[in-house]
């Protein structure tokens, strides 16, 4: 059994339904749409055929809406591209419509305003660097560092952030309207600063009758200073290396990611860590070493799910490269050591259900049991305990549909369903064992732990742990 969630983004390279399907049966748990390409209809589309193909597979994949942020980017060109050489000067023009050899417009006209002479800017994810000589109205007259070929709208960043573009687009506003019509699980909010955007997006989302978690793309060198404070506004964290790497330097994203995904956890938070993980899977069957230990290393930090971009969208091998994943993911997990008595040490529990869900962990750890089933309504206990690693799998057993959808990314928890929705202790009882041992997780004479909100059916937290052997629910 694997724990940590793979995501895959979708794209051409998965529309075909019968590609998809085979997806979702090597293990995909979180499906990716990417707002930054194609149209409301497109994205429609393409969770419905989830959906679908999840029913016919019995598969509970989660459905994540990724938007496109206020990216910034060069304009078109006149040929597609241009060549630049090391010396050449170019000029970046908020006014100019079309590009040539010597300049190019901006989709995004406040860039002049925001940067100065002296300043490095990072076009195409790093691989041309100009240096900014002088602002003269709206144009930035730049001499180009290294070289490259440049073409249509490719990103720009500034080496070390400041760019003063807000979080949230007019097309990002209509898109978050979007996402809550489909009822996506996760809504990824790209390029976040503060707080104050993620409780935005999640204004806008409430607004529209959404309902899905809150992920803040940390990729902007300003989020950093601001995790906390970001980390608090949402439900997890993306670790958009892409991004990352260009403004504040490739060397230094290593050590963010783990210290990025500690304090997620330490917060109740949970972690994707994105991009370029399998990156020569796009055209190669096979992953490189680098690459089997880049997953790998993200599974020992913690990582709740690994996320597929090119690879899964548009590569040649979307199936193998999640088979590839998904044996990496178990393999990493295999060779880690619990230490759950350590991780204890210094935590201090300030709510019931966070102190029922460690009181689970620390029983079904020391007892060896089966498995935990946390019954539950919202998946905060079950989010509570994948906190922590106790190598025992947590079931998160819910009436609620988009519970079971959610905690597709826990890592460590399976969602399953209970249908009973009465009152009746012993009955909710007894049909979580059923449901248990008729999804082939548990048999009769299995120890297991069970967490539960009492009185039942009364809107409230967990409150109550059992000690429960298979067979004989009554006894405790
Ligand atoms: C990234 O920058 O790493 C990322 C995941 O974001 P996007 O794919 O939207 O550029």
């Amino acid at each position: 059994m694997r724990s940590t969630k793979i995501v895959a983004t979708l794209g051409p390279a998965s529309s075909d339904p019968a590609v998809l399907e085979r997806m979702i049966r090597a293990g995909v748990d979180v499906v990716r749409l990417n707002f930054s390409h194609g149209t409301a209809a497109d994205h429609e589309a393409r969770a419905e055929l989830v959906r679908e193909t999840c029913r016919k597979v019995g598969r509970t994949v989660g459905i994540m809406a990724d938007l496109q942020g206020p990216k910034i980017r060069v304009g078109k060109f006149k040929d597609g591209k241009v060549p630049l050489k090391p010396g050449d000067p170019f000029i970046l023009d908020a006014a100019c419509a079309l590009g040539d050899a010597g300049r190019v417009g901006l989709d995004y006209k406040e860039l002049p305003r925001d940067v100065k002479a002296g300043d490095v800017l990072l076009l195409d994810d790093g691989k041309i660097v100009l240096d900014v000589r002088e602002v003269r109205g709206h144009e930035i007259h730049t001499v180009t560092r290294h070289g490259g070929t440049l073409s249509n709208n490719k990103g720009i960043n500034r080496q070390g952030g400041g760019l003063t573009a807000p979080a949230l687009t007019p097309k990002d506003i209509e898109d978050i309207r979007t996402a809550a019509r489909l009822k996506v699980d996760y809504l990824a909010v790209s390029f976040p600063k503060s707080g104050a955007d993620m409780y935005m997006a999640g204004e806008l989302l409430r607004a529209g009758g959404g309902h899905a978690l809150l992920i803040a793309k940390i990729e902007r060198a300003e989020a950093i200073p601001a995790l906390e404070e970001i980390m608090r506004a949402c439900d997890g964290i993306m670790v958009a290396r892409g991004d990352l790497a260009v403004e504040v330097g490739d060397a230094s994203v290593p050590s963010l990611q783990k210290r990025m995904i500690r304090q997620a956890r330490e917060l109740n938070k949970l972690t994707i860590t994105a991009t370029q993980m399998m990156e020569s899977m796009i055209s190669s069957p096979v992953p490189t070493r680098a690459e089997v230990s880049d997953v790998a290393n993200a599974v020992l930090d913690g990582t709740d799910a690994v996320m597929l971009s090119a690879e899964s969208a548009s590569g040649q091998y979307p199936v193998e490269t999640i088979e590839a994943m998904a044996r990496i993911c178990i393999e990493a997990e295999k060779s880690q050591t619990v230490t759950l008595d350590r991780d204890f040490l210094d935590r201090v529990f300030q709510r019931v259900d966070q102190s029922i869900a460690m009181a689970a962990l620390f029983t079904a750890f020391h007892l060896k049991v089966k498995a935990i089933a946390s019954l539950t309504e919202s998946g905060s206990t079950a989010l509570w305990m994948s906190r922590l690693n106790c190598g025992v799998p947590i079931y998160a057993l819910t009436s609620q549909t988009p519970t079971r959808y959610r905690a597709t990314l826990f890592r460590g928890v399976f969602p399953l369903t209970v249908r009973y929705v009465g009152h009746d202790r012993e009955e909710l009882l007894a049909e979580a064992e059923a449901v248990l041992v008729k999804g082939g997780v548990v048999k009769e004479g299995d120890l297991i732990v069970l967490t539960i909100g009492e009185p039942i059916g009364k809107a409230g937290g967990t409150n109550t742990m059992k000690i429960v052997k298979v067979g004989e629910h009554r006894g405790s």
